[in-house]
């Protein structure tokens, strides 16, 4: 395949030919997209005059090129994946990640951005073109591009020495996570788990036992209890007796703490190298410098939000932990409460509070309804269409939608793709949103923004609709509002159009305030009707949905406070002020925060993956972070009325023309103010929650 012309990655059509695209189109398109954008990165490195259009212009020329041919190829990994797919993805993704940090740390083009930054033409530059060229001498400075020789080569070393930690570190979770096991044979051991959870256990046994031929079965067992996820999970909520719980909890809270999978010495090193990176780029702490680039801009910021929380938080968690003992004591437990009764005791006043199953939802939400309210939600707020216009882009699989979002005028201007439903064999799980088309200015032509929306919702059966829970449905919400901040984006500089370049700890803010909507009585009375008679959801039914939202939301906040306060004053501290000894470190912390009993024996910092392993190093309370947002986001609809429709447009245009149209082309506090008319406050975030 050497022709160029016949390969479709390498076509200049809008929208990727996903009907022609084929394994084999991968690697030539890789070399030529390499190829292409090395000639513009020297041409770059090497110009003479350095202002917008001979630096950044052709910068935003080469993100271009990776969205046009790399794109397509990370997309259909993620939802068609196949062994020769992967097998060439694997292959060539090591030689982009190269070519990208090579491109990140160029010595000679952090100069020339300095150069435009210092230079004449930076005054009357736009607030978008600005950020975007501070956002990349940043993005430099952080991978070390201002070092001399010896501290960089440090650095690099630093580098490499984490990534080996990192995948360390997560593989023992999983080799630990899959070593223990606990096989049930007698009935009166698996007395209240689900039908669903047997039916995996007793595959899960019949899986390790390949020689037993298929002996156990989802009545008679044996069953298999495993401690990823959803087993862990279904375990602790249903299984009825304790003994059993509290076995199964001690391996929850000590996975990869001990013998070969132990990640205990690792973690102090883990922190050291994170420390002395900071510190050759001269912060005080990795905290320090993991906020820089976020919108709270240190960690003081992040410790005044805690401080408001932290109080009204335990409160409720005292109450949540009180109704919880009483409950267990009136339905039978003489014992007091251990760690390993919570799960279990609070999923069972949950279904005595709420009354219902997730399952009972589903005749009540069928997915075309919840497309349709969806859609006329975000007419009725932003004043946009969206229509279908299935057959007019390529698609992946048959069950692929395609739609336009058009103005109020009629006009496009913008698009996505929803992909729905779970296909286990083929794509990856949980729900994302990602960028087809940014939004740009490629030579002389306005591009409009095309998105993706994939969710792993429960597929049609027969000729039902897919019939949703309502944790799909606030899924969906939330990936469509991730989508709108991308597709309702005005800005053409693709660093800093739509979600890109907006800092971490605001990106969730778009994605959790459409959330809120679902919980909104009349919206979700809206769009819930039974799919065969179009009646409408019980009133009663979707005020147990809307109430049950808080349920003992005290205890998940201080659970997210500690976690959050852990990673931060870790990385702020260590090896002072106690923080020598993670894992001791963590039980103080837990005293002083939870209002509920925490075991001796737990290790949570060993499997504690987000920090040590993954991305959200010092970062992880940007999720709280989102929250207030998001929260004071939903707010000023609240405050406008939100049963009074002129207000809510009014509301609804200014959120589109500020947190959705600017994107990352100012500060997120900036377009925070810009919509809020102040800094946001946390009143919203506790009153949300019944914290007062
Ligand atoms: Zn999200």
């Amino acid at each position: 395949m050497n022709n160029n012309n016949i390969n479709p990655l390498l076509s200049r059509s809008v929208l990727p030919q996903f009907d022609k695209i084929e394994v084999c189109h991968v690697e030539p398109a890789v070399e030529s997209l390499v190829a292409e954008a090395k000639e513009i990165f020297t041409r770059v490195e090497n110009s003479v005059i350095q202002d917008w259009d001979n630096i950044m212009e052709p910068l935003q020329d080469i993100n271009w090129l990776f969205e046009r041919v790399w794109g397509p190829i990370a997309h259909l990994n993620g939802v068609k994946n196949s062994p020769e797919l992967r097998e060439v993805y694997e292959k060539v993704l090591p030689g982009l990640v190269e070519f990208q940090t090579g491109m990140g740390q160029s010595k000679a083009i952090y100069n020339a951005l300095k150069n435009i930054k210092a230079g004449p033409q930076w005054v009357q530059m736009s607030n978008a073109r600005r950020r975007s060229v501070e956002k990349r001498i940043l993005a430099a400075e952080m991978c070390g591009v201002g070092l001399g020789e010896e501290d960089r080569k440090r650095f690099n070393e630093i580098e490499q020495k984490l990534s080996r930690l990192g995948m360390k570190f997560s593989n023992n979770i999983l080799d630990s996570t899959k070593a223990f096991s606990l096989d049930l044979t007698e009935k009166e051991q698996i007395e209240g788990l689900t039908s669903t959870f047997l039916e995996l256990a007793s595959q899960s046994w019949n899986r390790a036992n390949p020689d037993a031929g298929s002996l156990s079965t989802p009545e008679n067992g044996p069953w298999r209890i495993t401690i990823d996820g959803p087993g862990y999970i279904g375990f602790m909520q249903f299984a009825k007796n304790r003994e059993l719980r509290h076995k199964v909890f001690m391996a929850g809270i000590t996975i990869a703490s001990s013998n070969d999978f132990d990640n205990t010495g690792m973690i102090p090193q883990i922190i050291s190298l994170f420390q002395e990176k900071a510190s050759l780029l001269g912060y005080r702490s990795y905290a320090h410098m993991s906020t820089a680039e976020k919108m709270s801009g240190s960690p003081d910021a992040v410790n005044n939000l805690y401080s408001q929380i932290v109080d009204p938080a335990r409160q409720a968690a005292q109450s949540d932990i009180n109704e919880l003992e009483e409950f267990a004591r009136r339905n039978g437990q003489v014992e007091s409460l251990e760690p390993w009764d919570y799960g279990y005791w609070a999923k069972r006043m949950e279904e005595k509070i709420l009354g219902y199953k997730d399952d009972d939802l589903r005749p009540y939400l069928p997915e075309p309804r919840i497309l349709d309210g969806l859609f006329q939600l975000a007419e009725k707020l932003f004043d946009i269409t969206v229509e279908s216009a299935d057959g007019q882009a390529p698609v992946w699989n048959s069950d692929v939608r395609y739609f336009i979002l058009k103005n109020s005028s009629g006009t496009p201007i913008a698009a996505f793709y929803y992909d729905p439903y779970s296909r286990p064999e083929n794509k990856r799980g949980g729900a994302w949103m990602d960028n087809c088309v940014t939004k740009c200015i490629f030579n002389g032509e306005s591009l409009l923004p095309v998105a993706y929306i994939c969710t792993n919702a429960t597929p049609p059966a027969g000729n039902k609709p897919s019939l949703m829970t309502m944790n799909e449905v606030t899924t969906l919400f939330h990936e469509f509002g991730h989508a709108l901040q991308h597709m309702l984006s005005s800005v053409d500089v693709s660093d800093v159009s739509g979600i890109n370049g907006i800092e971490w700890d605001a990106v969730e803010l778009a994605s959790t305030f459409m959330e809120n909507w679902c919980y909104h009585l009349p919206t979700l009375l809206d769009m819930a009707r039974h799919y065969e008679t179009g009646e409408t959801m019980p009133e009663e039914l979707a005020r147990k949905i809307v109430a049950g939202k808080t349920f003992r939301v005290g205890s998940m906040v201080t659970r997210q406070i500690l976690l959050g306060k852990f990673d931060l004053e870790l990385f702020t501290y260590f090896p002072d002020n106690g923080t020598q000894n993670p894992v001791e470190f963590f039980h103080r912390l837990a005293r002083e925060i939870l209002v509920t009993k925490v075991c001796p024996e737990d290790k949570f910092p060993c499997a504690f993956a987000h920090i040590f392993a993954g991305g959200y190093t010092a970062g992880y309370y940007s999720y709280i972070w989102s929250d207030v947002l998001s929260s004071d986001a939903f707010a000023a609809f609240e405050e406008a009325g939100l049963d009074n429709e002129d207000a809510i447009k009014k509301t609804g245009i200014r959120y589109r023309d500020t947190i959705l149209s600017l994107g990352g082309s100012k500060h997120p506090r900036e377009v925070f103010r810009e919509f809020r008319g102040r800094e946001q406050n946390i009143s919203a975030f506790l009153r949300h929650r019944n914290f007062q």
